[in-house]
Parts: structure tokens; sequence; C-alpha cells
């Protein structure tokens, strides 16, 4: 594929201009492996892009797409050859490499995780950054000790891509599930995913007490800010949050008190440069440990060139689960 198209952005006024356009292999970037790419996904990073909401593309033109998965055409890496199916997530796609939104994408070997045989490439991406930063949540909260026994665990921004994977591999490896979500609408789908407990995200926006009534042994927060701070202060004796996102805000208005008087962990959770082993082990606990009939269930599927569109439905947390794009 000589010529391929692109969701291509240039630099504009305000906001990203973005068309589907046609590139050549000639205008890729250095790497050791090209990739036809198969599928995408939206994320909220994806979203912030789209919009020039926050200055996430940091080299122009830029080819939209933090994540792709698709199969190797070309390799001089030692551990790739054509036909392999592969998975990316970060590095810097969509920010300062050309993205996944793209027919045809050349990038180093090295930030390559070979696919799970279990999951299909639509799959794949129907976890995609959002459900392998979920996994990191996990795994970090299981590093920290926090065990079922030990009690509830919380999942802020519970209907969006992050929060609903999070619930679902919570649910699974026996967790008693507390979801906060700001859309009442969505408890039935929460608990079809394994929420227990359903809390309006309301309770938890607002300025926390430095030392709150201890609810949950952990939390995967996504939200940031308020938020943050009241599951921080709400963590029982020893536990943990891992701190993900920011879709209330970045700032975090607490005190030292959780942490040196009820020994609370923060752990911070970034997926764009997690080292190689960290992504192996990621993707092969998904792998293991998400329900794909729920995967299935929180997914919809779209055209790679709808992603403009959906790009501001992601950052009003419109969107519930999570966004396969396909790439034609
Ligand atoms: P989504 O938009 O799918 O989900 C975010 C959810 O947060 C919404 O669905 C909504 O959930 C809730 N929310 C939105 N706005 C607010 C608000 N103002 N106050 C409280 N809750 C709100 O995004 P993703 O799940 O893809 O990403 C979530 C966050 O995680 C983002 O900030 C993203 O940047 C971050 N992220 C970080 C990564 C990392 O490497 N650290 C990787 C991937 C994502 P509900 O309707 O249930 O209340």
């Amino acid at each position: 594929m000589e010529r391929f198209k692109a969701l291509v952005l240039t630099k504009g006024e305000k906001a990203p201009e973005v068309r589907w356009t046609e590139l050549a292999q000639a205008d890729l970037m250095d790497g050791d492996v090209t990739v036809r790419v198969s599928h995408s996904t939206l994320n909220y990073k994806d979203g912030l892009a789209l919009t020039g909401r926050a200055p996430v593309v940091r080299r122009w033109p830029m080819v939209a797409g933090i994540d792709f998965a698709g199969t190797v055409t070309a390799s001089s890496h030692a551990g790739l050859k054509p036909g392999d199916q592969v998975i990316l997530n970060g590095w810097g796609l969509g920010e300062t490499h050309l993205g996944g939104y793209a027919q045809v994408a050349r990038v180093k070997g090295d930030w390559l995780v070979k696919k799970p045989e279990t999951f299909t490439a639509a799959q794949a991406m129907a976890i995609g950054t959002a459900g392998y930063t979920a996994m990191l949540a996990v795994l970090a909260l299981e590093k920290a000790g926090v065990t079922s026994a030990k009690g509830p665990v919380l999942v802020t921004g519970a209907a969006g891509g992050v929060g609903s994977v999070a619930v679902a591999l919570l649910a699974k490896l026996g967790h008693r599930v507390v979801a906060s979500t700001g859309r009442s609408d969505q408890k039935s789908y929460l608990e079809s995913l394994g929420a227990k407990e359903i809390v309006d995200r309301a309770e938890l926006s607002g300025p926390a007490k430095p030392l709150g009534r201890e609810r949950w042994a952990g939390a995967v927060d996504v939200v940031g800010s308020h938020t943050l701070a009241n599951a921080i202060s709400m963590t029982k004796y020893g536990g943990c949050v891992a701190a993900c996102g920011l879709a209330q805000g970045m700032d975090l208005p607490t005190t030292v008190a959780p942490f040196i008087l009820r020994s609370v962990t923060l752990a911070g959770i970034d997926s764009v440069m997690a080292p190689r082993e960290k992504r192996v082990e990621a993707w092969s606990r998904l792998a293991r440990d998400l329900d794909l009939a729920k995967l299935d269930a929180m997914t919809i599927t779209r055209p790679v060139q709808d992603a403009p569109a959906l790009a501001p439905d992601i950052l009003a947390g419109k969107i519930r689960g999570r966004v396969v794009l396909e790439v034609p």
C-alpha cells in the first residue's frame, strides 16, 4: 500500500483542521516496523487532540489516534515478522509520532505488543488504551495488597471507558465494586458489568474532608480533583487509590491526613510510557481476567472517519463504555 488514507490534523486558528486524506509511505516517520492498521479506538485523549481542547498534538501535521491494532507488513525488528498481529498503546502515538487513525503506520518495533490470541483485533481495540489503563490500575491495587477480603473497591467515572473495563475486571476478580457515576440511567448497565453498589458522583465531587468515613479498601479514579480527594479520604486504613485520569480536573485538593494517619497509598498510573514488561503483563492479564461478553456489551463500533464527530461527546462524558473505530 504505497498510498493510503489517514485522518490528518493540521494546525488551525482555534481548533485543528481534520481531514480524511491520502498520504504516501514516504510521509511516515522513522520506525523499523510497518503495520496495516485494522482498528483503532476513541479515547478521552483522542477527544482532546481532535478538538484541540488540550495541547495533546505536539507535531503538525499529525495523524490522530493514540492506539491501534493491525498486522505487520514489513519489519527489520528481530522480534516481529510480516503477518504478526500487534497492538500499540501510547508511546507518543497521535502526540509526537503519526498515529493510529490511518490505514498504515510505521513505528518502533519495541513499542508493539503481540495481540493475545484470546482477542480479535476489534476486541483488542474495544479494550484499547482505556481498558489497558484500567488493567494497569488493577495491577497497582494488587501490588499494594488490596484484596477482596479487605473491603469494596470504588471505581469513579464508571460508565466511561476506563471505568467500564475496571468495573468488569474487578467484579470478575471477586471484588465488591462500588461504581460512581453521574448517569443514574446507567445503573443497570453498571450492574450488568458487575457493580454491586452505585454512588451518585455528586456525593464525591465536592470538597473532601481530611478524613472521611472509611468506605473502600481501594479505588480506581479517572476523575481527579475533588473526586480523587474524596476517594482518598474515604479509603480504609492501609488501602490504595490508583489515579489515572482528570475528567473533573487536574487539581488534587487533599491533605496529608489519609497518608500519615491511615497509611493510604496513592498510586500513579501512566499508560503512555509504561515499560514493556508492564504492558505485556497487563495484556496477558486482560486475556485472563476480562469477560469478553461484558466487553462486547460495553462496545459500539464506528468507522474511523466518525471520530471527529464523536470527540466532543467523549469529553462531555456522553459516551458509554468503549468505541471501536474500524479502519477501512
Ligand atoms: P470517558 O469519557 O470514556 O470516561 C470518563 C468518565 O468520567 C465519564 O464517562 C463520566 O463518567 C466521568 N466524568 C466526566 N466528566 C466528569 C466530571 N466533570 N466530574 C466527574 N466525573 C466526570 O474517558 P476514558 O474513560 O477514556 O478516560 C477517563 C480519564 O482517564 C480521562 O481523564 C483520561 O485522560 C484518563 N486516561 C488516562 C490514562 C493514563 O495513562 N493515565 C490512559 C487513559 C485514560 P460517569 O458518566 O459514569 O459519571
